[in-house]
């Protein structure tokens, strides 16, 4: 991406949330897209696992770092991080939620290539909310989604939708809590 005011390339902020003109000064905030993207546009030299343009480096939902296909609009982000964004995102989520759909066995069947080490990616069911098929490179920490897959995933039915993450207590309060509820401990 250009600096809009003196056409220098921008640079990605440290922390990622927005870019800056080293010549001008200028900031620029990208805006959300679709399932919650911002574009940072640096080029990576890793390329789409489905259409093999090479991604470009994103944020998901202002926390999570991912790379992102500006032509089929899938995401790719690191396993450690995935499971978290999805608790913050549905923890967080309003609005009725999908009705609940079935398992794609076209989705289950295709072969994607691993854009890092190059191995073939696991297909398999996503053990969260909802039945979507995810494919992940275990041995590189990376799950690949495809475009609005996330955005489905944070509408899928299931009783952590909307509730706030929790906080962490220490663990008297809750001993205390449940004690006052006259649960045994032993
Ligand atoms: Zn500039
Ligand atoms: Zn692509
Ligand atoms: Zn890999």
């Amino acid at each position: 991406m250009n600096c809009e005011n003196c056409g220098a390339p921008l640079k990605v902020a440290p922390g990622g949330n927005y870019l800056f003109c080293e010549y001008c000064g200028s900031l620029s905030f990208p805006e959300e897209r679709e399932d919650r993207v911002q574009v940072l546009g640096e080029i990576s030299d890793q390329t789409c696992p489905v259409c093999r343009v090479n991604l470009v480096s994103a944020k998901v939902a202002r926390q999570t770092p991912a790379l992102y296909c500006e032509n089929c609009r899938g995401l790719m982000i690191q396993q450690e991080t995935f499971g978290k964004l999805v608790t913050h995102l549905r923890s967080s989520a309003s609005g009725p939620p999908d009705p609940p759909r079935a398992l794609s066995e076209a989705e289950l069947r295709r072969t994607l290539y691993c854009p890092n080490c190059k191995k073939r990616m696991d297909t398999h069911p996503y053990y969260g909310p909802g039945n979507f098929v995810i494919d992940i490179c275990s041995a590189c920490g990376l799950v690949w989604l495809d475009h609005g897959e996330i955005t489905a995933i944070v509408k899928a039915p299931g009783r952590d939708r909307g509730k706030k993450e929790e906080r962490r207590r220490p663990d008297i309060t809750r001993i205390e809590k449940k004690q006052r509820r006259g649960w045994r401990f032993d």
